[in-house]
């Protein structure tokens, strides 16, 4: 099976602070809990070599929430892979649906950053959804499949890729797709991870993301074809990430 993995994206948020946030985290995974699953925080940029620190040695891992698809140059302002990686993040998110409106990535943009990600050793979290108008004009498989194809690269294993549901609609919103509709689209994507991935499809992870909450964490958990869970708001809070977590 696919060992489940909690992530969390504290999106701008946090600053030196919020250091403690991580370390109840750390210390709040009991040795039962993080033997079952990978758990991982992904904090702005800033505090990518802080939180590493902190939970060095630890089952918490570091991941950034963007890259420049280059590995350096004259790109005033952006991270690269491999400077996340200089910095022990070991994931990073591609493609977030808040990075596709506000900055304008697409589909393209989002396949060369996964690359990036693949070649300086991380594990690229590409993340795909539809909007609420595609979803009522029923297009939202047709949506994320479409995100999929395009963005994965060819040859993506489980150690480089990891795939993100997140439908536009749900994130930040109190509001989640019902579990059967959770279920239809994490199977559509996982039929599309055979076609373009191979042998290698079974065992790319493929999380849920939109208000996930320590009270909702078990139903939507345990819906099949989802195999963790990538987490906003609540992440900020460790007892409502270890809540999440627990839900395994
Ligand atoms: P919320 O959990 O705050 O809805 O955010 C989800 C998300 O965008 C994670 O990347």
């Amino acid at each position: 099976g696919r060992r489940p993995l909690v992530a969390g994206n504290w999106k701008m948020n946090g600053t030196r602070a919020s250091i403690p946030v991580v370390e109840a985290i750390r210390d709040g995974l009991s040795p039962d809990l993080a033997s079952g699953i990978d758990a991982l925080i992904c904090p702005p940029s800033t505090l990518i070599g802080s939180c590493v620190a902190a939970t060095y040695g630890s089952s918490v891992a570091i991941g950034g929430q963007n890259l420049h698809a280059r590995p350096s140059g004259a790109f005033t302002g952006s991270i690269s892979a491999e400077m996340l990686a200089d910095l022990g993040a070991k994931y990073v998110i591609v493609g977030h649906s808040e990075r596709r409106a506000y900055h304008h990535e697409t589909d393209d943009g989002v396949h060369a950053k996964a690359l990036g990600a693949r070649r300086a050793g991380l594990c690229g979290i590409i993340c795909v959804g539809e909007t609420i108008e595609e979803r009522e004009q029923g297009r939202a498989l047709d949506i994320v499949r479409a995100q999929l194809a395009i963005g994965l690269p060819k040859g993506a294993t489980s150690a480089d890729t990891v795939i993100a549901y997140e439908p536009v609609w749900a994130i930040g919103s109190g509001r989640t797709p019902t579990p059967k509709d959770i279920a239809e689209v994490h199977a559509s994507l996982r039929e599309m991870l055979d076609k373009l991935a191979g042998d290698e499809a079974g065992r790319i992870r493929i999380l849920y993301g939109g208000s996930v909450k320590p009270g909702n964490a078990r139903e939507i958990l345990s819906v099949d074809n989802v195999d963790g869970a990538l987490v906003g708001g609540a992440s900020l809070v460790a007892e409502d990430f270890l809540g999440i977590c627990a839900a395994y």
